[in-house]
């Protein structure tokens, strides 16, 4: 049996190796030049239950309303998207009660402990490196009301077996030392220590790879314009040079998937966003600088902004160096830098 993926990232390998393990001749198809090009280039590397709450907390319509026009809001809604959002913004604010909230938050915690467990039994089979890590992440706050809320939400995750441990600033700088720059300014922390992180575009290109050796078909730089039907079922993927046909077809177009399926007459509930991370952008190494140590994403949701820093110790091989990981506003940094950096985080983390 033949089976045709649509789209290199996170996604696409993924189906592709367990396809291929199940005995399938697979074709991964996909525009970049190489695997993960997208969305999962430059994601955050967090592999965290302790993150895994929605977006549309409670509260979210009133952020989002006070968001409009706003271009540097955490959470921000343009006025001229709103139109194409119409009947899925319901179901998004429709989620957004306490009760769903938490409903919707347990079942995502499922689901990273599930991704969990078969990322484990995927590095049994395959010992490969992608800078994956498990020692856990910290939370830091920087004032009692969203260390408060903090610690509310640790404990609600309790029940789905997510475990922590509250850190003063004394235990804070013994995980973490380098925040000893900035530890007048921060009032506790929460350590998590199931969370994993690891660098997700490594991971696309090292199970590439061994896709690749164990038979499947990658063909890059090759853009998809149509998917070709015949009575209801997709006969083909259509790139500019051919029609690519197959026994089973995957769709793992990321974002691009909810047009393909509209396209395909199915309601995918995908809509494109972007969240931001960190607004402390660190262009230089700081005076200071020690090593991308601190990942620092700032949330903001209704009653606590937060900075999530998984803690991950650089090789002393490794040279110091702070780097933008891609996107506009998330950035790799250390202490030091976001101390030094002009556009150090102001708000409430
Ligand atoms: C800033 C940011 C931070 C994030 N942080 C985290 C995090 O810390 N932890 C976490 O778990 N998740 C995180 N995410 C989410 C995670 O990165 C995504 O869910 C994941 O990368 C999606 O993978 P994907 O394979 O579905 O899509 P993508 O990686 O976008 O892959 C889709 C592929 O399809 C290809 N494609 C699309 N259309 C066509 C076409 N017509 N023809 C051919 N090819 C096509 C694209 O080239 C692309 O390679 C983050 C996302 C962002 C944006």
């Amino acid at each position: 049996m033949r089976a045709l993926v649509l789209g290199s990232g996170l996604a696409g390998i993924t189906a592709a190796y367990y396809l291929r393990k199940n005995g399938l001749d697979v074709t991964v198809v996909d525009r970049a030049a190489g695997p993960a090009r997208e969305t999962s280039y430059a994601n955050g590397s967090m592999i965290t239950p302790s993150l895994a709450d929605p977006w549309n907390s409670p509260g979210v319509f009133g952020v989002l309303l006070r968001s409009l026009g706003r271009e540097d809001s955490a959470m921000l809604l343009r006025p001229s998207a709103l139109p194409s959002l119409i009947g899925w913004g319901i179901a998004f604010l429709r989620n957004s009660s306490q009760r769903n909230f938490e409903r919707n938050y347990l079942s995502n915690v499922g689901l990273v402990h599930y991704s969990q467990w078969v990322m484990r039994d995927l590095l049994q089979a395959h010992a490969f490196a992608f800078d994956h890590a498990y020692d856990g992440t910290v939370k830091i706050f920087r004032n009692s009301a969203a260390y408060d809320y903090g610690v509310k939400v640790a404990h609600f995750l309790k029940q789905a077996g997510v475990q922590h441990r509250s850190l003063d600033r004394a235990a804070l700088l013994e995980v973490e030392p380098q925040l000893h720059a900035v530890i007048d300014e921060i009032c506790g922390g929460i350590a998590f220590p199931g969370d994993e992180t690891g660098n997700a575009r490594l991971f696309c290109e090292e199970l590439r790879r061994i896709c690749a050796a164990d038979g499947v078909a990658f063909r890059y730089a090759e853009n998809v314009v149509d998917i070709a039907t015949d009575r209801k079922r997709v006969a083909g993927l259509r790139t500019a040079k051919e029609t690519l046909a197959a026994d089973v077809y995957v769709l793992a177009a990321g974002s691009f998937s909810a047009t393909w399926a509209k396209h395909l007459r199915f309601e995918l509930p995908v809509r494109q966003a972007i969240r931001s991370a960190c607004r402390c952008i660190v262009g230089n190494n700081a005076p200071g600088c020690r090593s991308s140590t601190i990942r620092c994403t700032r949330r903001s949701s209704r009653s606590a902004a937060y900075c999530a820093s998984p803690v991950r110790r650089s090789s002393p091989a490794t040279t110091p160096r702070c780097v933008p990981t891609g996107s506009r506003t998330c950035a790799i940094c250390c202490a030091a830098c976001i101390r030094n950096s002009p556009n150090r985080p102001r708000a409430s983390t």
